[in-house]
């Protein structure tokens, strides 16, 4: 590969990468992002709450998003310590396919000016930039110490053809030893995922049945496996670096709001960024201030999926429920800095 010189590197192409590169190229820099995959890609992730609607038009998006006609939903099925009720929400939120998703948030990013490489890998050594953003998502290339942020858990997922329910609305049930999260994407296809212990991998099929969520008939592709446990890098950032979405902190999916605090993460280390290129004296500041405000954000996620748990741990006192209803202590650090205008200032 031929050698890269930009003021900005990011690695990965995903909601996170994209939009840091969308908005430093709006503030002037010089980016280029590389993405290993071809896209369209697929990707797991596909329910969007309706509080990521002011994310998408800040970033200049959501015309192209709403031009996409993905099913819009008003509410989700849920089966939690109660029996199933529907839960409506006042505004419509997304069922995406994440390949055209994504697809739609990277072009944007080049047509703001950024330069994509893809498919294409990242040879630190073939790199110039003042700086490297790792924003790979939970493969995290730039490593760097974890801390957990809950019990391990494991996602077992699949793709189903037919045409399971009638409305695309979202359904979660809690199962003794897991839960379960299922979606309409349109075109009869739908994604089912199960939750649980990594020592239960394997029981996807069963958990399914148990369920009965889905009416029989459908077929089921292939079963994936990920992890989707609670993380965040001790490191968010540094001179020179900075790791965002999923690789600075990943959220419980329970909550559905990986790919808005993704988003949103990457807003915030534009400014860390631009920041740092433009005022190099308050590096220390910048880092500072994303580092603060990214594991306040991590420990409020964790805090509210602890809480969500602890509700199902009262009627279902099992060891999965217990173990993740008492996981996580609520502590968010002080930022030292604010964001004013397009910069970290001190408060
Ligand atoms: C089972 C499951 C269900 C989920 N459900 C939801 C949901 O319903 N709603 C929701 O909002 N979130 C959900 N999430 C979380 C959501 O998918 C993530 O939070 C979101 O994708 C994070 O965005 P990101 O940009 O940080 O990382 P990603 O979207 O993972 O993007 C990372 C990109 O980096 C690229 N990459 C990786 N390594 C390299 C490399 N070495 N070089 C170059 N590029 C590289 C990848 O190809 C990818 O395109 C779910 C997660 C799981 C595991």
């Amino acid at each position: 590969m031929r050698r890269i010189e930009a003021e900005v590197v990011i690695v990965g192409g995903g909601p996170a990468g994209s939009v840091l590169g969308l908005r430093l190229a709006e503030l002037g820099h010089d980016v280029c992002l590389i993405e290993k995959q071809d896209f369209p890609r697929d990707h797991v992730g596909e329910s969007l709450p309706p509080s990521i609607e002011p994310l998408l038009e800040f970033v200049g998006v959501k015309d192209a998003v709403d031009a996409a006609a993905f099913p819009r939903t008003r509410g989700a099925w849920i089966r939690w310590d109660r029996p199933l009720q529907f839960r409506e929400s006042p505004t419509a939120g997304y069922q995406v396919t994440r390949s055209r998703f994504d697809n739609i948030l990277l072009n944007a990013a080049r047509a703001r000016g950024v330069r994509v490489l893809q498919p294409a890998r990242f040879e630190p050594d073939r790199v110039d930039a003042k700086l490297v953003a790792d924003a790979t998502g939970r493969r995290c290339i730039t490593g760097g110490a974890k801390r957990a942020m809950g019990s391990r858990s494991l996602a077992s997922y699949a793709y189903w053809e037919g045409k399971p329910w009638e409305d695309s609305c979202s359904r979660v049930a809690a199962l003794d030893n897991g839960w379960i999260w299922a979606a309409a994407l349109g075109d009869g296809l739908s994604i089912v995922a199960t939750f649980t212990d990594p020592t239960s991998h394997g029981a996807y099929q069963a958990l399914v049945r148990e369920a009965k969520l889905i009416p029989p008939g459908g077929r089921c592709g292939p079963v994936r496996v990920c992890d989707a446990t609670s993380w965040q890098s001790e490191t968010m950032a540094g001179p020179g670096f900075i790791r965002v979405g999923e690789a600075a902190f990943t959220v419980d999916p329970l909550s559905s709001q990986g790919v808005q605090t993704a988003i949103a993460s990457a807003l915030q280390a534009a400014v860390v960024v631009h920041t740092m290129l433009l005022r190099p004296e308050n590096t220390d500041l910048a880092v500072a201030f994303y580092q603060a405000r990214q594991q306040a954000a991590a420990a409020r996620h964790a805090f509210i999926a602890a809480n969500l748990y602890a509700e199902v741990a009262a009627v279902r006192p099992t060891e999965f429920w217990r173990k993740r209803a008492d996981a996580v202590q609520w502590s968010e650090p002080r930022s030292p800095a604010r964001i004013s205008g397009d910069f970290v200032e001190p408060l």
